[in-house]
């Protein structure tokens, strides 16, 4: 039921929609969001000055009200892709049990003794076609409906910039646009690797998946997806940083973390700083439990996203040897294998 209506409405609405959406520079989200406010106060004003207030006036706390419970922020939603069939059941999660320590040293290892040379060549920020390309193949691979082609990545502005660098998000897609915003470097400088994680999830989004969880999943599959051997590392970067255990950077990867550390620690944002913590007190900041993140490091048994990794991290992984051995060495273990290799 959910599928046919991404299939039939959402999918086409976006698809249609995308195109110029991505074509407008600044966030239409930020404008519609203005325009409710705008509409609100209007609307309040005018019994002051002896008006009366026609019905069509409601307009601007339905359309605040459209966009705000549209995010996968709170807990009720009127957006249906959020009641999509889980990538990670389409994936055929794994339960995980003990292979899960074998697995997660090797993932530490692959990190520590990645080039230093790949990571500096890597591009600030991953090509959008290539992403694309990946995204196919993975919906293909899940027998999902098709998403849609992002083509431009925008920068917050205004109230929703305001907004979400106060909940603690470096980014986010418009359920109602269907756009990719993304914080600007100069109010949250970050490392290479974020910036690829971070624009990743959105378009994962994009594809009509609102839960955190599912895009979390996505985006790790898509990454192993590409091509670049970069986008290799941020997927296990990505697996890692979701658990409570130790691992360490490679040096490239940590100067870089020093670097952005310090340009966070001289930003000034006393509004954002107050907001944020107003936000914090009533519990209303981002959590990183939705994304997949546990606290214990012991086997997390029948784990959306880990369950997702253990399956298909085929190259290393203990579970499915018989399966490397069938398919034949060539195929599998290289490096750059697809997880879908007939969808190609
Ligand atoms: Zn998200």
């Amino acid at each position: 039921m959910i599928e046919a209506y991404w299939a039939w409405v959402g999918g086409p609405t976006a698809r249609l929609l995308g195109s110029w959406v991505d074509g407008i520079s600044i966030p239409i989200s930020e404008i519609l969001l203005i325009l409710a406010l705008a509409l609100i106060f209007f609307r309040l004003s005018l019994p002051w000055i002896g008006l009366s207030v026609p019905i069509i006036w409601w307009i601007g706390p339905i359309l605040l009200g459209i966009m705000a419970f549209s995010q996968g922020v709170t807990t009720i939603d009127w957006v249906p892709s959020v009641f999509r069939a889980p990538p990670h059941i389409r994936a055929g999660s794994v339960s995980v049990g003990e292979n899960f320590h074998g697995w997660k040293e090797r993932v530490k290892e692959r990190v520590y003794v990645f080039s230093e040379e790949a990571y500096l060549q890597a591009e600030s920020s991953p090509n959008l076609k290539e992403v694309d390309r990946a995204v196919k193949r993975v919906l293909n691979g899940l027998s999902y409906p098709p998403g849609r082609e992002v083509k431009k990545i925008k920068e917050m502005m205004g109230l929703t910039r305001l907004m979400g660098l106060a909940y603690g998000g470096p980014a986010y897609h418009d359920v109602v646009t269907g756009e990719v915003v993304m914080a600007a470097e100069n109010d949250l400088p970050r490392t290479k690797v974020y910036r690829w994680l971070t624009v990743v999830h959105e378009i994962a989004h994009a594809q009509g998946f609102t839960r955190e969880i599912d895009a979390e999943v996505l985006t790790w599959l898509i990454l192993k997806e590409m091509e670049s051997p970069f986008a290799q590392f941020c997927a296990d970067v990505q697996a890692l940083s979701k658990g409570p255990w130790e691992w360490k950077a490679p040096p490239a990867y940590r100067k870089e973390q020093d670097k952005v550390l310090m340009a966070r620690k001289s930003l000034k944002q006393p509004v954002v700083a107050w907001l944020s913590s107003i936000w914090k007190r009533g519990g209303l900041q981002n959590n990183v439990v939705k994304y997949g993140s546990i606290s214990k490091s012991r086997p997390p048994v029948n784990h959306p996203f880990f369950g997702v990794v253990l399956k298909w991290d085929v190259g290393n992984s203990m579970v499915f040897d018989a399966e490397i051995e069938v398919k034949g060495e060539d195929e599998s273990v290289e490096k750059g294998a697809s997880l879908f290799p007939d969808l190609d």
